[in-house]
Formats: C-alpha cells, sequence, structure tokens
C-alpha cells in the first residue's frame, strides 16, 4: 500500500497538512507500505522555494518522514510537479486525442457573462461547454496562435456515452461510505492552464497513478473535486485509488481552524517550545483515539495500533489548552538532563545568537542586564493590555488599524528578511503618511510587551515570521479585536493602499 501527502508550497507550514500526513503515514506503515511526499507547486505565482523548506522541515521535525521525494529521490522521481511538465502535457494530449477533452478559447469576459447569466437564471454557475461544438481539428489550428484552457468532458445525464449508464457519479469513500453527485454538479474542470501548466486536479490524478498511490487520505475539502478525479481515472482507463476524506481541524466556535483565531504554523508551535511528539499526538487525537483509550501515545504505538474505521467524523477541535496539558505530560516524562538538553537545543533553534548579541551590545553593561533584552528573543505572547499601546499621536483605534494592515502587508511577503521586513513596514507608513517614528513605537510593544526593546524590525527578522504575526494578532486582540463589518472595510482600504 502506498499512501502521499502533497502539500502546496504557497505560505506556512500549516498544521492541517502534519494532521494529514500523520494519518497518510500511519496508514501506510500499518499496513507495511510507504508513505511519501510529493510538492505540488503548479501554481507558478504563489508557490516559493521558502515555503517549501519550511513544509519539509516541519514534517521532519515531526519525525513524520518519507520514503520518497523531492529531497531524497525514489523510483518515481521528479518529486515535484514544476518539474514534471512534460508528464501533464502528455496526458492532457491523450485526453484531447480521445475526446474526453477539448480546448476553450472563451476569455475571462465571457465567462463572467455565462455566470451571470447563470445566476440570473437561478442556476448553480458552471461552463457551459460551448466550445464543444468547435470542430477538434479547427481547434487545434487556433490552438497555435490563440490564448486557451484544456478543459474536461463531463457526462450530462445516464444516457452520455462517459457516464457508464449512471445517473449520477458515484464515489466511494472509506470514511463516509458511497456518496453521490448529479452529473450537472460537475463542472468541465480546466486541465491545463492558458499558461501551459497542469491544473491540481489533472496533475494530482496523473501522479497518483504513476507514483502507485493506493489510498489517497486527504482533507474533506477535496471531497467535493473527487468526482472530477473519479471521471479522470476512467478516462486514461486506470483503476482508482481508494479515498478517505478526513473531517476539517475546527476552531473551538466549530469553525473551519483559521489563524484568526489559532495560530495555524507548525513552526510556531516548535517556537513556541511545545515537544514535536506531544503535538503529534495531540494531532493525533484529532478525531481518533487508541482503542486503549490512552490519551499519551507515540508515533509507534499509533501506527502499531492504526486502523483507519476509528476515525470519527465529528469535526475535531484544535484547542490549545488541551496542548498544553498533554505537552506539560510529555514533559514531566523527562529527566531533568534531557529537560535541560531539549531546552537549550530549542534555545539555539529560536534564534540567531550572533544576531541578537550585536543587539545588545549596546544596551548592556553586565551579563545580567542582557536577560531582559534577550526576552524578547525566546518569548511566546507578551502579557499586554490595551493601555500598554497608549500613544501619544495616534488614537487606539489608528495603532489597531496600523497593526492590521501590518499583518496583511507581512503575510504577503514571498521572502522573510531583515529587508523584506522593513521595506513592507516602512512602505506602509509612508503610504499612511504616518512617521516612521510614531507608527513604529506600538510594534516595539506589541512584539516586546515594552517600549524599551532592541530595534524592532531586526527583532521582527529574527524572530521569523510565524511568531512575529502571532504576537501582532495577539496585539490587535488586545486593543479589543475588529469585527467582521469593520474587518471588511479595513481589508478594502488596504486594498486601494496598494502597498
Ligand atoms: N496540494 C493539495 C493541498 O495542498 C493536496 C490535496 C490532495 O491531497 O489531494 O491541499
Amino acid at each position: 500500500m502506498r499512501t502521499r501527502i502533497a502539500p502546496s508550497p504557497t505560505g506556512f507550514p500549516h498544521v492541517g497538512t502534519a494532521y494529514i500526513a500523520l494519518f497518510n503515514l500511519c496508514f501506510a506503515k500499518a499496513h507495511g507500505g510507504e508513505f511519501i511526499l510529493r510538492i505540488e507547486d503548479t501554481d507558478r505565482a504563489r508557490s516559493t522555494k521558502q515555503s517549501e523548506t519550511m513544509i519539509l522541515d516541519s514534517l521532519k521535525w515531526l519525525g513524520l518522514n518519507w520514503s520518497e521525494g523531492p529531497d531524497v529521490g525514489g523510483p518515481h522521481a521528479p518529486y515535484r510537479q514544476s518539474e514534471r511538465g512534460s508528464v501533464y502535457a502528455e496526458h492532457a494530449d491523450k485526453l484531447l486525442a480521445s475526446g474526453h477533452a477539448f480546448r476553450c478559447f472563451c476569455d475571462t469576459q465571457t465567462l463572467d457573462t455565462m455566470r451571470e447569466d447563470q445566476r440570473a437564471a437561478g442556476e448553480t454557475p458552471r461552463y457551459d461547454g460551448r466550445c464543444m461544438s468547435i470542430d477538434p481539428e479547427a481547434a487545434e489550428q487556433r490552438a497555435k496562435t490563440e490564448a486557451h484552457v484544456v478543459r474536461m468532458k463531463v457526462p450530462s445525464g445516464a444516457g452520455d456515452e462517459f457516464s457508464g449508464g449512471q445517473e449520477h457519479c458515484v464515489i466511494k469513500d472509506t470514511l463516509r461510505g458511497t456518496v453521490e453527485y448529479p452529473w450537472s454538479q460537475i463542472d468541465m474542470q480546466v486541465l491545463v492552464k492558458t499558461d501551459g501548466m497542469p491544473t491540481y486536479h489533472l496533475a494530482s490524478v496523473v501522479d497518483d497513478h504513476l507514483m502507485q498511490i493506493t489510498h489517497v487520505i486527504r482533507g474533506e475539502e477535496w471531497l467535493p473535486s473527487t468526482p472530477k478525479h473519479v471521471l479522470l481515472y476512467q478516462y486514461f482507463g486506470w483503476e482508482a485509488p481508494t479515498f478517505a476524506h478526513m473531517p476539517l481541524l475546527r476552531n473551538p466556535d466549530k469553525s473551519k481552524l483559521s489563524k484568526r483565531k489559532n495560530p495555524t504554523s507548525i513552526s510556531f508551535y516548535k517556537d513556541m517550545g511545545y515537544l514535536p511528539e506531544a503535538l503529534l499526538n495531540f494531532l493525533g487525537r484529532m478525531g481518533y483515539s487508541l482503542p486503549s483509550d490512552a490519551e499519551r501515545f507515540t508515533l509507534d504505538e499509533m501506527i502499531q495500533s492504526f486502523d483507519i474505521s476509528r476515525v470519527s467524523l465529528g469535526g475535531p477541535i484544535f484547542e490549545i489548552d488541551k496542548l498544553d496539558w498533554l505537552n506539560a505530560q510529555w514533559i514531566k516524562e523527562l529527566t531533568p538532563a534531557q529537560l535541560t538538553a531539549r531546552l537549550i537545543a530549542w534555545a539555539a533553534s529560536r534564534t540567531d545568537q550572533l544576531k541578537a548579541a550585536a543587539a545588545i551590545t549596546p544596551r548592556i553593561s553586565k551579563f545580567s542586564d542582557a536577560i531582559d533584552w534577550l526576552r524578547p528573543y525566546y518569548m511566546g505572547l507578551p502579557a499586554v493590555t490595551a493601555e500598554d499601546f497608549a500613544h501619544k499621536s495616534l488614537t487606539p483605534e489608528q495603532v489597531l488599524e496600523h497593526f492590521q494592515l501590518a499583518v496583511w502587508c507581512l503575510e504577503g511577503l514571498s521572502e522573510w528578511s531583515e529587508e523584506s521586513v522593513k521595506g513592507a513596514l516602512m512602505g506602509l507608513a509612508e503610504t499612511l503618511e504616518v512617521k516612521l517614528r510614531d507608527f513604529i513605537a506600538p510594534f516595539f510593544v506589541a512584539m516586546s510587551g515594552s517600549s524599551a526593546s532592541v530595534p524592532v524590525m531586526n527583532l521582527m527578522a529574527d524572530t521569523g515570521a510565524d511568531m512575529t504575526l502571532a504576537r501582532l494578532r495577539h496585539a490587535v486582540e488586545a486593543l479589543g479585536g475588529i469585527g467582521k463589518k469593520k474587518l471588511k472595510s479595513l481589508e478594502k482600504r488596504y486594498q486601494e493602499l496598494s502597498v
């Protein structure tokens, strides 16, 4: 048996990725199979090398090791989709030749009007198939010079030649049983984009087949895409893998886990000093329990007794208090010598010590002075209240807005470095026409809990994106938070600022 995790390197290493990876690994290992890793970077505009590195490092930190992947190679290399372009082109051509796909020349405006008309008529917006009537030879000619995409055909009903005589598209999910989708709900999915890159749908089906994946265990957000995938397997004449769609992780208020309510990046939990074995244990308990009902268990113990039918579909709640409790149990298991060694290793991983030393040198006259100055490099979220942000020329409302705008600006950085952080914040202050001195003062408090701190932009760069953003979001909450309405208008303002 073979399972895989297939992250897209477009942001932080998400705890949801680790949760899905954990279940894939347990399933494969429990059956004596292999767990592999593939990088899905076909979105060239949003994928970054830094994100890929962070994802790989975070999964390795957790001990979720794969036997094939871009870093370790393997018989199905390359394992990075951006390096597999010719494989997808060849498969798209096969579908065009067999009449299961067609070239579509509709521009954005045509598609927008089509969707608007459908919405006005009370229909679900979907591609209406108009380019299917273009003679395939004429389409090939036009394709040489005209921008276009390749779309898959979808059966129009039970009588259609591709429907296999079925009234609905029937998919089987190990956790959910049989799920049926009416053909009318399945869109003629784009398989190859105008830039020649495949979409996720084509690339993942082709790769899962070629990489001999037997079980696709992924988040339930992919369930509605599965009918398209099942059709593609059928069009290629391949056997589809077994699907299992895991319940999504949720915030305590049951909404989908979001970084506004909980930090969601694995590196945040690493930086906070959670033990990888405790975080894994916590993720393992998301919708799953051991037959023994043990609360504390190792990865090996989870593998030994793994049974996918024990996964419950009720949305698992990601509660930091529970994680704290579990982490404390793991810490209590360590001997003083082990704890010391792990604390030292954690501290070393937290900061670039030479940079921190350079920042505190002008500020200390003896080593004991260093303790307070160094605190912000190691601590978690500072204990701050609204009063701590009082400013001589900015209202609390302005400070709150600046923090939120900065969060968006910093989230948008494709590279996290002193230069990029400085560029983003100085650019924002300038666009807002606020003096940098005034603008930046509250950031010292948000990052260190005090207005006297080491240079704040250096601190942000060194503390890392996850921890910086978590502290800024924490400051927003300390200032009363931002309601939905306010958030919408601020978002609009942010777009207009075009920083
Ligand atoms: N690249 C997809 C993601 O990042 C993978 C989905 C799948 O596992 O099929 O979520």
